[in-house]
């Protein structure tokens, strides 16, 4: 049984961190290092279900941009995150991590199907469950996929490890004084439409269903580590909180 305050989570890794310093794709040595950062909460005995996705090799809107039908280009975009599932097992296993990957697409031969008790299962059995395709329906995204996943999971939360750590005030590329929050409610954050967070969907589906979210940045000290241990880092999002700046 594990010690932290987040016993069960799910982890939602962005296909960028999946590409390194590359333009595009899958970066072997990138891979590793994600797995290497599960594998850090994986020994503390913490229930982890990964939602991947898949922006290093194919986003849904870009494809439809450059005329492909939007629903056909987002089932393209699923298939990327089944490919970014298998990189992600295969690192996990390399530092010695077992996993399962299921598919909300079925495709047999790589990856079961996705079973929402299988799954439970498999991360009470100590495996780390990674989901690919995210709902298996078009017009969302992945961030969808990881609220609707943690919430049938039942996770205690969902933690999105993304490139920045946290959430601003305004985009902190472009604007060098922007502030993050330190927490920052459903409410709030939903009606931020300057910021992309996370998706509308995703938010809202979170705040009907009160599953809290964690904003952080995976590559930054012991963030994930901390994350689970219930510090302070990044941007907690819920319902019950008040909106303030770190
Ligand atoms: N996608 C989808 N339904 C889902 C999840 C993903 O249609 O439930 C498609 C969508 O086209 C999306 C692509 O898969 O752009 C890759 O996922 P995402 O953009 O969420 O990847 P990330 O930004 O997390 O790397």
């Amino acid at each position: 049984m594990s010690s932290t305050r987040f016993k069960r989570i799910l982890l939602k890794v962005g296909g960028e961190s999946m590409m390194g310093d590359r333009p595009y794709g899958i970066d072997p040595q990138a891979a590793l290092a994600v797995a290497e950062k599960i594998k850090e909460i994986y020994t503390k005995h913490v229930e982890i279900a990964v939602v991947i996705g898949g922006g290093n090799i194919f986003r849904g809107i870009a494809g439809s941009k450059n005329g492909i039908d939007r629903a056909t280009a987002d089932y393209m975009g699923m298939m990327a995150t089944v490919m970014n599932g298998l990189a992600l097992q295969d690192a996990l296993e390399k530092v010695g991590v077992p996993t399962r990957l299921q598919s909300a697409l079925q495709m047999p031969a790589v990856a079961e199907n996705f079973i929402r008790r299988k799954a439970i299962r498999h991360m009470e059995k100590g495996r780390v469950v990674i989901l690919g395709a995210g709902t298996g329906v078009p017009y969302v995204t992945t961030d969808t996929g990881a609220s609707l996943h943690a919430l049938e999971l039942k996770c205690d939360v969902l933690m999105k490890a993304t490139k920045v750590d946290g959430i601003y005030d305004k985009d902190p590329v472009e604007h060098k004084d922007a502030k993050r929050y330190r927490t920052i409610s459903f409410k709030d954050a939903i009606e931020m439409d300057d910021v992309q967070v996370m998706d509308t969907a995703a938010l809202a589906m979170s705040k009907d269903n009160d599953m809290p979210v964690m904003v952080f940045e995976l590559f930054n000290g012991d963030n994930l580590v901390d994350a689970i241990d219930g510090k302070d880092i990044g941007t907690y999002v819920a319902n019950n909180v008040d909106t303030e700046l770190a």
